[in-house]
């Protein structure tokens, strides 16, 4: 019998806590949740997720507008869960750099709260499966390509505010790797490389909805530096189908593993297949850091994940083209109708000129 997402010993629902699930990447896990027929509770602040981001009404999903720490401390308290996806944190970068104080510390006492309340959130007080949301960044300033999960972390000095990011999200790792030791919660680490798609937002500095949203207005697509960062972009919808086969399989289990796409793109490359797509007017503009970043700012020339661990344990088959990726996300930014993309970029995927 296919797993429906029925709790055998109980006929109830199996009930999952989703930190962060108004955000990008939560929502979409949510949605895949809710197709399985798990029972969803999320918790978010909507600080940068957004409650349209999550059905209106959905008879298995419950959402707690609130800090994640208040809420643990809160109406969740006595409430057990089978799984625990813990999502929320200070995203990105460009986040960190503007308000860096609240960015270490969320992300810090969020993640310990939660492992905390993983260690007796399972039935009778036992420890619930947990998996930690970190990112590409604790690998820091490596030059290694591509990036094995147990390689060396390389960090700047602590003057430069941009690696207290990288730093708190390896923080994470840490605690999450201990309360596996010390205390036997299932957890899982993932380490997201770049993650697109719909409903992702550009105004906290993610390059492509940037990118997507100045395409859609004909207006100019800012790079930075001379563009020849390698980055690999993984649609949302392929990172979130992997979390819960992560999580469910106890060899996975105190293990920490890349998630994302292998498949290499230059900045400018990207922004050149945007307006390819899109068949957009824009120029791409060249602009210095210094124009919107942090003097002594520093970006990283390539950032490419190996995902031989992904695949050995759960295997990995990325479904989504870069391009349709370009259409689905033009398409939540709902600027204008962009219906008749859709046939260009199924062409380039069946030529296999994507990604
Ligand atoms: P997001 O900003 O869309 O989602 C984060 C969510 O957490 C938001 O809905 C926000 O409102 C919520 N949140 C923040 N602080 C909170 C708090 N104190 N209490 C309750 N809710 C709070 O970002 P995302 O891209 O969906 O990222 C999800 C996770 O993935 C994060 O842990 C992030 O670090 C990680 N990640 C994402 C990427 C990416 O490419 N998107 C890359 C690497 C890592």
């Amino acid at each position: 019998m296919p797993d429906r997402g029925s709790n055998p010993t109980t006929k109830h629902p199996r009930r999952v806590l989703v930190t962060g699930g108004a955000g990008f990447i939560g929502s979409h896990l949510c949605d895949q949740l809710l197709a399985e027929g798990r029972s969803v509770v999320v918790v978010d602040n909507l600080s940068t997720g957004r409650r349209s981001n999550l059905p209106a009404t959905h008879e298995d999903l419950s959402f707690i507008e609130s800090d994640v720490r208040e809420a643990i401390l809160g109406p969740l308290t006595h409430e057990t869960f089978d799984e625990i996806y813990h999502l929320a944190a200070a995203v990105g970068v460009k986040l960190v750099i503007d308000d860096p104080i609240s960015a270490i510390d969320t992300n810090v006492e969020l993640t310990s709260a939660v492992l905390r309340f993983a260690a007796r959130a399972g039935p009778r007080q036992s420890p619930a499966p947990v998996l930690i949301a970190s990112s590409s960044e604790v690998y820091g300033k490596s030059t290694k390509t591509p990036f094995h999960e147990d390689d060396d972390s390389v960090y700047g000095s602590t003057t430069i505010t941009r690696w207290s990011y990288a730093c708190s999200k390896a923080i994470d790792e840490f605690l999450a790797l201990a309360y596996h030791r010390q205390r036997a919660v299932p957890a899982v680490v993932t380490r997201f490389f770049n993650t697109v798609g719909p409903r992702q937002l550009g105004e906290y500095g993610m390059v492509l909805p940037r990118f997507v949203a100045a395409a859609l207005d004909d207006a100019p697509l800012t790079v930075h530096g001379d563009g020849t960062q390698i980055r690999c972009f993984c649609d949302v919808r392929d990172v979130v189908e992997v979390l819960p086969r992560l999580l469910r399989a106890p060899a996975c289990h105190g293990r920490v593993f890349n998630v994302g796409s292998d498949t290499p793109i230059s900045i400018l490359d990207l922004a050149n297949r945007v307006k390819l797509v899109l068949k957009s007017k824009s120029s791409v503009k060249m602009v210095p850091y210094a124009a919107d970043y942090p003097v002594g700012f520093e970006d990283l020339l390539r950032r490419v994940p190996s995902l031989d661990r992904l695949r050995d344990a759960v295997g990995f088959e990325p479904r989504f083209s870069l391009d349709q990726t370009i259409v689905d996300l033009a398409e939540s930014i709902n600027r204008r109708d962009v219906s008749a993309l859709q046939s260009s970029a199924h062409t380039a995927v069946s030529k296999g000129n994507t990604r």
